[in-house]
């Protein structure tokens, strides 16, 4: 399965389903995610690529070859605060 989630442009609207762009402390681009339940987590261990795909390691994402086979069955995102574990698209990343 993949869960597709929405963009939206303010922290202030991030609500369930939604990710938000942000800047981590040193500058790398990444998202803000809030999982179907409410929770919100920044997926900073990730990797996303340009189709908003994201991944939990960047190792993973190097290996372009293998990132084909990997979209849509590796579960790329888990919410610590509930049991949503899921392939993660943001779209309009
Ligand atoms: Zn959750």
């Amino acid at each position: 399965m993949t869960f597709t989630a929405t963009r939206v442009d303010h922290l202030s609207q991030l609500a369930p389903g939604t990710w938000c762009p942000v800047k981590t402390s040193g500058g790398k681009r990444t998202a803000a995610f809030c999982c179907p339940n409410g929770h919100k987590l920044a997926l900073t261990a990730h990797a996303i690529l340009p189709t908003g795909q994201a991944f939990v390691t960047a190792d993973v994402v190097s290996k372009e070859t293998e990132v084909g086979l990997l979209i849509g069955t590796v579960p790329s995102v888990s919410c610590p605060k509930c049991e949503f574990y899921d392939s993660v698209v943001l779209k309009g990343w």
